[in-house]
């Protein structure tokens, strides 16, 4: 945590930036389910006007994310892909983004499909080899976006070298923390420009609400987004705000666990004959592994693995008992993906046939379940 605050992270993500309400003594900060807020004459206002503006709910889950990155101030969206789009209009036309290329099946989308269209060009490129990166760099080169771990190889980019190039030619540096989220990894103190996050993953935790925040240190940035918050209106309601803070109450220990569990899932993996790779950072032989740890203090719960036989997909797909086979990441119950036909739908297949994202590619989103049961429940259909 940045020196400049006076509680430990764990202390912020349980009492929230307010500490409850104060004028009732509420220890959990009050649902605000108003539109809108009245008047006491001209001039006069509460702070509050109109909940797309402003609302007391989703401000108090403004200023803990904010608190927890140590940023200066975030900004919530309704999803994730929201909070993306919001930083896109940092850019304009005729800008060039890079970004990683194994990331996010929907912010591929958003910029090869979408912005696109509007003329913002995207370069998807290997982020985690920093040459690739100086290389791709052109003179209306504005924005880098990247997701490290990523997402789903984990390959791991270089958060402070990214951001020193950015710094050195006035590039807006975007790092997508979902997976690791702040309780590993506060990419604002590496010199990034801007944190955002699906708060629907570990942020709210529990399956139960979609989310997104952009949290940033630079007056400007954040002035630019929240006009543009208020302008496209893809605002976190205020009872998903109250769900999202109601999750990141216990987010230091569903991170503890869900790690404790992905590392002996990871190492039961690597043993398996017929698993023929594992992708985890937390595994010291991971390519990615001295940088992350370096840059992070954890390894989190997303592991990727590849099968040597395509029947055990099949298997894994249909016949676990304890796992269910689910898009999406980040909540207490492990669930099992698949990129090639799931969350990377959106990208052609000949970028992931060369990305290694193919039929044999599984993706595990561990949760804080018996260890033992998630192992025999893996062994049941991979021995
Ligand atoms: C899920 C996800 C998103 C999109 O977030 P939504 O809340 O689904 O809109 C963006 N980035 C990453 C890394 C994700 O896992």
């Amino acid at each position: 945590m940045g020196n400049k605050l006076r509680y430990s992270f764990e202390t912020y993500a349980v009492s929230g930036a307010r500490k409850g309400d104060k004028s009732t003594g509420a220890i959990s900060y009050p649902l605000y389910l108003s539109a809108t807020f009245k008047h006491n004459g001209l001039n006069e206002s509460t702070g509050y006007d109109y909940s797309r503006l402003q609302n007391p709910t989703r401000e108090e889950a403004e200023k803990t994310i904010a608190l927890l990155e140590n940023g200066k101030e975030a900004l919530a969206f309704s999803c994730g892909m929201a909070a993306l789009t919001a930083c896109v209009h940092l850019f304009k036309s005729g800008d060039h983004v890079i970004l990683s290329e194994d990331l996010y099946g929907g912010t591929f989308r958003l910029f090869d499909e979408v912005y696109s269209v509007y003329n913002i060009e995207a370069s998807f490129i290997d982020t985690s080899d920093i040459n690739k990166v100086k290389d791709a760099i052109r003179s209306n080169t504005r924005g880098i976006i990247i997701e490290t771990p990523s997402n789903p190889l984990m390959r791991v980019t270089d958060i402070k070298a990214i951001s020193d190039i950015c710094k050195a030619k006035n590039i807006i540096s975007i790092v997508d923390n979902t997976f690791l989220t702040p309780y590993y990894q506060r990419p604002l103190e590496l010199g990034a420009d801007i944190v955002v996050h699906s708060g629907t993953k570990y942020l709210g935790g529990h399956n139960d609400v979609l989310a997104g925040f952009a949290i940033s240190n630079n007056e400007e940035i954040i002035e630019k987004l929240r006009f543009m918050q208020k302008s496209t209106g893809a605002i976190l309601s205020p009872f998903d705000s109250w769900l999202l803070l109601r999750g990141v109450k216990t987010l230091h220990i569903r991170m503890d666990r869900i790690q404790e569990n992905a590392i002996k899932i990871a190492k039961w993996l690597e043993c398996n004959k017929n698993v023929e790779k594992v992708y985890y950072v937390g595994l010291n032989n991971h390519k990615g592994y001295e940088v992350n740890k370096e840059q992070s203090s954890g390894f989190g719960g997303m592991i990727s693995f590849r099968v040597k036989d395509k029947k055990y997909v099949e298997n894994l797909l249909s016949n676990l008992k304890v796992i269910s086979f689910a898009e999406s990441l980040g909540g207490v119950e492990t669930l099992i993906t698949y990129p090639f036909t799931q969350t990377h739908s959106e990208m052609p297949e000949e970028i992931k046939r060369k990305l290694g994202i193919d039929e044999y590619l599984i993706r595990l989103s561990i949760g804080i379940e018996n260890i033992d049961d998630l192992i025999n429940d893996l062994k049941s259909v991979l021995e």
